[in-house]
């Protein structure tokens, strides 16, 4: 095991900067997650820390070793790719031991090691087989356990789930999380996929375009995204961004106008009359029959409850199972964009319904709509 830190990397190839100016500093035995769409410089840090690739500047170490000029096979890292290739004549038995072998591990430890891996990810009982006659959930680990046969102080896995259907990835990314909690081994994790760096990370790194955009725990960039890319990507159905505009204490959005509370108030005086995305996720929406709020009484129970209402029309339903999706079209002056609500499975709609919907303005992001900074909360 080993912390790794990277100062400052940079990647450019002729005139594309892959990444910028990377600094992280992994603490021993943590797990994290690099995770951006595609494109946006994971696979370059990967491949630099494995030293497949070589940083333009910037430091990388390994423990205490500066390894910016230590090639690949020193570096005691090993690496799990999307495309794990198995030696196709080789038994499951002969994969996990060929990296021992070429280290020229004597015969007993590799034996012994190669059964403890095998168990650990339960293949034990496929040793004799040949990757063609397994699954592909199981080629999987094997191509895990080839990596971790060696002990490596560092695992470096790039997208390895993607290969498999979705039960089984799943089922795997529980089991690879389980199997970090029992070898403790630092792991940093490349995925496109939000799902899988929730629920692996002990720390998140957002990238976009080469640079990060913010690093900490799930819990705490899903609560307070840094900008309007990390506030979107991470989520799922993804956070709504609706275009305003804040004047005389309320925000309007097309023709509607939302009381502020006087919290968002304060922090937006001094932008009068400019434009602000207010971010809401789909779940901190309420959905109302568009009658109901032609009652007063409820109406100023909303005012009390923070929540304010917009009218909109149902365009699409999907039934998810447990709640229901819900696009509903909300009027802007040009147009109208599409907000994504989750709904209990018990409310019925149709498309072409007219609701109203309230937004819960506890749960209420604002972002500057240039920088896509977060103004708010
Ligand atoms: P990701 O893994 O997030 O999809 P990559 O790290 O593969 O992203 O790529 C980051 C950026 O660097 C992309 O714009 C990509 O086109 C560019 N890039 C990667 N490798 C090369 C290369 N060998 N030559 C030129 N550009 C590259």
């Amino acid at each position: 095991m080993a912390n790794v830190r990277l100062e400052n990397i940079t990647r450019r190839y002729q005139n594309v900067t892959a990444i910028e100016n990377i600094s992280f500093k992994i603490p021993e035995g943590e797990f994290w997650v690099l995770v951006g769409p595609s494109g946006c410089g994971k696979s370059t840090i990967m491949r630099t820390i494995a030293g497949l690739e070589t940083a333009t500047s910037g430091n990388l170490y390994i423990g205490d070793n500066l390894v910016n000029n230590i090639p690949a096979r020193q570096r005691d890292v090993a690496m799990v790719f999307q495309n794990y290739a198995l030696y196709p004549h080789m038994t499951v038995a002969e994969n996990l031991a060929f990296g021992l072998r070429m280290r020229n591990v004597e015969q007993s430890k590799i034996q012994e090691r190669v059964e403890a891996v095998a168990r650990s990810l339960s293949i034990d009982l496929l040793l004799n087989r040949k990757p063609k006659q397994l699954s592909g959930g199981q080629q999987q680990r094997v191509a895990l356990g080839r990596a971790i046969v060696r002990e490596p102080k560092v695992f470096l896995l790039d997208e390895p789930l993607s290969n498999l259907d979705a039960q089984l990835r799943d089922d795997t990314r529980a089991e690879l999380k389980l199997l970090h909690q029992r070898l403790g081994i630092t792991t940093i994790y490349v995925t496109h996929d939000q799902v899988e760096a929730m629920t692996l990370a002990d720390k998140i790194v957002v990238l976009n375009r080469g640079i990060i955009q913010q690093i900490g725990d799930p819990h705490s960039i899903y609560a307070k995204p840094a900008n309007r890319m990390v506030a979107t990507f991470l989520g799922n159905p993804a956070m709504n961004i609706l275009p305003a505009i804040y004047a005389n204490g309320s925000f309007q959005v097309g023709h509607q106008s939302l009381a502020c509370p006087p919290s968002i108030q304060k922090k937006l005086q001094p932008r009068e009359g400019q434009g602000f995305d207010l971010g809401i996720r789909p779940e901190h929406i309420e959905v109302f029959p568009k009658s109901t709020t032609e009652n007063d009484d409820f109406k100023s129970d909303l005012w009390a409850l923070e929540k304010v209402p917009l009218e909109v029309e149902v365009k699409v339903v999907e039934p998810l199972g447990r709640e229901t999706l819900i696009r509903v079209g909300l009027p802007l002056l040009d147009g109208e964009t599409i907000v994504q609500v989750l709904i209990p499975a018990s409310v019925r709609l149709r498309s072409g319904d007219r609701l109203t919907v309230q937004l819960d303005f506890n749960q209420l992001f604002v972002f500057d709509p240039a920088t896509g900074e977060a103004l708010y909360p």
